[in-house]
């Protein structure tokens, strides 16, 4: 009997069909294995029982990147005999759907041989294999083939090429392998942009002497390049905060393996297992009281981003260190990540020396960002490691749609059948520099899988850099529908649909600000929902934001609004930390601005309520990045205080005026801070039990993990954005949900 078997799935570019050709020679069957357009087909001469059998073990024995999706067989009438089992060269052209891998961490096998002192590719930096190595950082088009992406321009040796075409090698068909003799190569620059002449090219022995010396050293990774030094160094990290202008944001720190991990945080098995699996996110973990690192490093916050190398380079490096060192990507504050020689350059002010490689990056990706909450992983930031990202849709659909997402944490998606494929994120759309890579994003999917959109979905928002390429699309092809969906919902359809959910559910938004239905900022949203419409059923009381965006920046502004609308005039003559760090010229100016309502829009943020705290406690007055107020309130925070403020929910309106007085009378931080988290627990819980619905959860504050903590204790069947992200790099997939 002659049957046609088609997988789908993740299933190409990741050794697949080595491991059917193998299998089937185990099986003693005869046929052919191929790449097609959705996936891999294959033909056979056999009967049910060992049909049955093979595809059995093919389920339980498949590379371990792989990811089946469903198959399908069909007995086929025409009468074929086959001699003998082989993989044939793909054929067909390729389909839109077909799954991009992620870039991958290097495996035990190539790490093994990469210390091996008898291994042909001992101590190569480029060292990959079918199980390992750049993938979608490194690809131009589809079909994943070597000529298709920037390995093209390597002509393998023979030994190699060996490898590469023998089904039984580890090798086999893996686009990026190379050697020393025919791959990848080092360099080193100095900032003058001058190639540095390397003795015996030790390069790596160089950078390392560099790193040990107290240098900055960029380097060129997977996605991008990354700015390095010795983490335990005080006098560089401060140089490095100073030459990159980033006064206090936390830097992620590499460390060696989990022995030195555990140095300076602490770790859980699912921390553990977060850190060395595949996909190499950078985590959070608490850090630890002895740490020898630097205190610039995170200051005044208990948390630390720690990684693991996760391509050889950086084990090679690391491997001869015995310090972590600060692994932080190359950009000026805001930009995106440097992905090519001349971007790197540009930075030649921040570094002292280059390690560059040969190895053009196509697609830049930045490090992803994760944390372990009560054994669940969240997402920070979706990049490295986890993208170009296949999310499910509720529906099947034909129509071609572009989802713009929001302005903060861009990402945006295309929608294909059944799938919404994400970008990997690409930062905020605030400089020239990120729009470009946003528009260029726009054209690598539109080129990669040969897409034209006829629906575009974007914010409502009508002054997000993504709202107005919508609308100039619109313009240039007035064929274009144009969608816009309310930013609050967008998030809650993204935790909906992440987790299989369509009906009736009260959405939780805390978040940042977004455009509402009333064209105020909305941010402190309860959203009664399903996968068509919403209502909004509650809200934070709206505060007035003094100076627009300059409010987001300097938490005092948003307490200074609250003063007045409890206070009035009277506050000008109050004495406290928000009041005292303006100047009587500034308070005269910003009460003006509050009585006459100049440029000070109203809002319902959460995320700003965070701020008002961090202010009122003089713990915060003007933020130095974004998020600061909720990473520092986070630890004052102490389990052992359970009460909360009294509340008031009239109206739909939830009043949080009533609870900056209590603050105001709070003396101890930690009391008053403590309170506050509960008081935000006991909100969402009172609430769920008025609507008695599912509460799902959605928008940039579920990012605080005391709150989700805190929440998933008192609310333990809560709905979460698992292993998916809960702030604006959410909004594109909520986007596609509400069109679909
Ligand atoms: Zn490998
Ligand atoms: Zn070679
Ligand atoms: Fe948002």
């Amino acid at each position: 009997m002659l049957f046609g078997i088609n997988i789908y799935g993740l299933v190409q570019g990741l050794g697949f069909r080595p491991f059917i050709y193998n299998l089937a020679l185990k099986h003693f069957l005869k046929g052919y294995v191929s790449n097609n357009g959705e996936g891999v087909y294959i033909e056979l001469n056999t009967t049910y029982k060992k049909l049955y059998k093979f595809m059995e073990q093919i389920q339980l024995k498949k590379p371990p990147l792989s990811k089946i999706e469903y198959f399908s067989i069909t007995l086929k009438n025409d009468i074929k005999k086959f001699e003998n089992f082989t993989i044939k060269e793909s054929q067909e052209s390729f389909s839109i759907s077909t799954m991009i891998p992620s870039d991958i961490a290097m495996c035990k096998k190539c790490e093994i041989e990469l210390n091996d002192k008898n291994n042909r590719r001992y101590q190569y930096p480029f060292i990959t294999c079918t199980n390992c190595g750049p993938r979608y950082s490194i690809i131009k088009n589809l079909p994943y083939d070597r000529c298709n992406t920037s390995m093209d321009k390597f002509k393998m040796c023979d030994k190699c090429k060996k490898e590469y075409t023998n089904p039984k090698d580890r090798r086999y068909h893996a686009q990026p392998i190379g050697c020393f003799d025919c791959g990848v190569e080092l360099s080193i620059y100095d900032k003058g942009k001058n190639k540095l002449e390397i003795n015996s090219k030790n390069y790596i022995d160089d950078i390392v002497t560099h790193i040990e010396s107290g240098k900055i050293v960029a380097i060129k990774g997977i996605g991008g390049y990354h700015l390095v030094c010795d983490a335990t160094n005080t006098k560089t990290v401060d140089l490095l905060r100073e030459r990159k202008y980033r006064p206090y944001k936390p830097f992620a720190v590499m460390v060696k393996n989990i022995v030195m991990a555990k140095t300076i945080v602490t770790l859980n098995d699912k921390e553990k297992e977060l850190l060395s699996s595949h996909k190499r996110p950078i985590v959070l973990c608490q850090q630890t009281t002895k740490s020898n690192i630097s205190d610039l490093i995170a200051p005044n916050i208990n948390q630390l981003g720690v990684l693991l190398p996760y391509t050889p380079i950086h084990t090679l490096i690391l491997n001869k260190l015995n310090n972590p060192i600060v692994a932080t990507s190359a950009n000026i504050s805001g930009e995106p990540l440097c992905k090519t020689f001349d971007e790197i350059m540009n930075l030649s002010h921040i570094w002292d020396y280059c390690l560059d490689n040969n190895r053009d990056i196509i697609n830049s990706c930045d490090d992803s960002i994760a944390f372990v909450e009560n054994d669940k992983t969240f997402m920070l930031r979706i990049a490295r490691g986890y993208s170009p990202n296949y999310l499910k849709l509720p529906k099947n659909t034909n129509k071609k749609i572009l989802c713009l997402g929001a302005n903060q944490k861009s990402t945006i998606g295309i929608v294909i059948k059944d799938k919404m494929i994400l970008s990997p994120y690409i930062a905020d759309l605030n400089s020239l520099e990120t729009i470009n890579r946003f528009k260029s994003q726009i054209d690598t999917f539109k080129k990669t899988y040969n897409f034209e959109p006829e629906i575009v979905v974007c914010d409502k928002h009508p002054s997000y850099e993504s709202t107005k390429y919508a609308i100039e699309l619109k313009k240039q092809n007035p064929n274009l529908e144009l969608i816009q969906v309310q930013h609050h919902y967008a998030h809650i359809l993204a935790t909906m649909a992440i987790n299989n959910i369509s009906s009736k559910v009260l959405g939780v938004s805390f978040d940042g600000t977004g455009y509402g239905d009333d064209n105020n900022l909305w941010g402190g949203e309860f959203l009664i929902c399903n996968n068509n419409s919403y209502k909004r059923v509650a809200h934070f009381n709206y505060f007035k934001l003094l100076g627009g965006t300059l409010a987001i920046k300097e938490p005092r502004r948003v307490a200074l609004s609250f003063l007045f609308d409890i206070y009035g005039k009277d506050a000008l003559n109050i004495s406290n930390k928000t009041i005292n760090s303006f100047s009587k010229e500034e308070l005269k100016i910003l009460y003006t601005l509050w009585e006459k309502n100049i440029n000070s829009p109203l809002t319902s943020s959460c995320g700003r309520l965070f701020d008002v705290v961090a202010s009122l406690l003089n713990i915060v007055q003007v933020s130095s990045y974004e998020g600061e107020s909720g990473l520092l309130l986070e630890s004052y925070y102490d389990s052992s205080i359970t009460d909360y403020f009294q509340f008031d929910i009239n109206n739909k309106i939830i009043d949080f005026k009533c609870i900056v007085i209590q603050i105001l009378k709070e003396k101890n931080h930690f009391i008053a801070i403590s309170k506050f988290f509960n008081t935000l627990v006991q909100i969402i819980y009172e609430m769920g039990e008025k609507y008695k619905l599912p509460i799902v959860l959605g928008g940039g504050v579920f990012q605080n993990r005391v709150l989700i903590r805190l929440l998933i204790e008192k609310i333990p069947n809560i709905i979460l954005p698992k292993e998916f992200i809960s702030n604006d790099s959410a909004i594109a997939y909520g986007q596609a949900i509400a069109v679909v």
